[in-house]
This record gives structure tokens, C-alpha cells and sequence, in this order.
């Protein structure tokens, strides 16, 4: 089997902090797979692992079946790895349109511009004059992920989408996530909202003071209550 993304048991530390302890995880194409945990279980350090923003003691990161380890978080990107991270980080004095254009990486192509992501996302259409610092949290989501897709990676990454958002954006978001798996897109997410996760992934992959816990289909994940109630806020 031949996956977008792979990591073979990641060790990493914060100074002398074991966070991660021996963390595989593996995607194939067009799938999408939720990581789920507590908070600190290390969703966050997982993926700043995969993308090369934290550097792994032991283990490897395998994009396409190729090791990229050791290389920085910008060769990573390039290689087709595209991060939406939990905490947005949307330019406030630039404009939507800008904020957008600022995921291009030269070097990748495909279908996503800046026309076919507003297709998928049109309550950004009338916003991309507007500033980002005028935007809700909602919208700044919405902008984050658009951006991350005009990358046109090959595996999307979505650190706790649904944080501090309202139902109602948490709805636009499920629809969204679920169009971009239609469009053949390949998603990591983390999620504590078990909701939202088993709504839009087909595995699941849960995490608990650093150690993989269970790995499963979602049907697998839905019937093992004790997994929820045991490592989850359920
Ligand atoms: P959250 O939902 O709160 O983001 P998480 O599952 O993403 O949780 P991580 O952020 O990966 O968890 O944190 C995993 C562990 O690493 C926690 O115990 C946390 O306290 C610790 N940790 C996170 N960042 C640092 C850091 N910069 N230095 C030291 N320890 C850290």
C-alpha cells in the first residue's frame, strides 16, 4: 500500500519533555482521517512533527514514500504537505484576496487558484476586499483553509478546525470538509468534537499522553464506546 502520508514511530521531545511516544499514523489517497484525543494528548505536536515545525528524535515522516525527516517545514510544504494551523494565523493588515494569495508556493500547481477555491467557498466571494483583522473567527477558518488549498497539496492538514466556533459555522465547515473529499482531496484532521469527526472521516486514530491508543475504521471507532468514554471527553 502506497500512502500520501506516513509516520513511522515519531519520538519527539520539548527540551527534555517526552511528548510523543512511538506515534504511527498513515493516509491514503482521497481518505480522510481524524486524529482525536484531550486536550494534550499532542494532536498539536503530531502534526508540527509531520510538517517539520517541531524535529523528530526518532521515527520518520514519510510524504509519497519519500523520508523527508530532515528536511525543513518549507521543503515539506513543498513536497505537497499543506497545514492549516489550529491558531489561524490570518494577516490582519492585508486583505482577504492577499491573505489567499500568500498559500501559493511556487513550484506547485494543479487545479486550486484563486477561482476554483471560491467555488468552494463563497462566503469568502463578497469578503476579499475586506481586512483580515475584520474577519469572524468563523470566516478567519474558512480564509486559513482556502489559503492552505490554493498550495494544491496532496495531503490537507486541519489542526482542530472546529475550535471555538459556533454551531452554525460548524455545519458550513462539515459541508465544506465533505465537498473537498467529493473533490478528491486528502485530509488529516484533529478533532475533539467526536460529532464533527465521525460526520466527515472514514478512520480514526486516537492519541493519550503521547501514545496511539486506537487506529480504525469510523464504524470501528462508533462501536468502541470504551475507547470514547476512556480517552475522550465523551
Ligand atoms: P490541545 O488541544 O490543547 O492543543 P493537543 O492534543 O494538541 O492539545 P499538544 O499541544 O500537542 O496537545 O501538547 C502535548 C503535550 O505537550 C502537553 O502535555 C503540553 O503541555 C506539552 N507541550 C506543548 N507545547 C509545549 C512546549 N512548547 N513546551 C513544552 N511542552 C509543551
Amino acid at each position: 500500500m502506497s500512502y500520501i502520508l506516513e509516520a513511522a514511530g515519531l519520538n519527539t521531545f520539548y527540551g527534555r519533555s517526552h511528548i510523543l511516544f512511538d506515534v504511527s499514523l498513515a493516509v491514503s489517497s482521497g481518505e480522510t482521517v481524524c486524529l482525536m484525543g484531550r486536550n494534550g494528548a499532542g494532536k498539536t505536536t503530531t502534526f508540527r512533527s509531520l510538517i517539520g515545525l517541531t524535529p523528530v528524535k526518532l521515527g520518520k515522516v514519510m510524504i509519497k514514500g519519500k523520508d523527508c525527516s530532515r528536511l525543513p517545514a518549507y521543503k515539506r510544504a513543498r513536497l505537497g504537505i499543506g497545514f492549516v494551523p489550529e491558531d489561524r494565523r490570518i494577516l490582519g493588515p492585508f486583505t482577504v484576496r492577499e491573505n489567499l494569495g500568500l498559500g501559493r508556493i511556487p513550484g506547485r500547481s494543479g487545479i486550486w487558484n484563486e477561482e476554483t477555491v471560491l467555488e468552494q467557498f463563497p462566503l469568502l466571494v463578497h469578503l476579499m476586499d475586506r481586512l483580515g483583522g475584520t474577519l469572524s473567527g468563523g470566516e478567519q477558518q474558512l480564509l486559513t483553509i482556502a489559503r492552505a488549498l490554493i498550495s494544491n497539496p496532496d495531503v490537507l492538514l486541519l489542526d482542530e478546525p472546529t475550535e471555538g466556533l459556533a454551531p452554525v459555522v460548524v455545519a458550513v465547515l462539515k459541508d465544506l470538509v465533505l465537498n473537498l473529499k467529493k473533490a478528491g482531496i486528502t485530509i488529516l484532521l484533529s478533532e475533539q468534537n467526536i460529532r464533527f469527526a465521525t460526520s466527515v472521516s472514514d478512520r480514526a486514530v486516537v492519541i493519550d499522553k503521547g501514545h496511539v491508543v486506537f487506529t480504525g475504521t469510523m464504524e470501528e471507532f462508533k462501536r468502541e464506546e470504551s475507547v470514547q468514554k476512556k480517552y475522550l471527553a465523551v
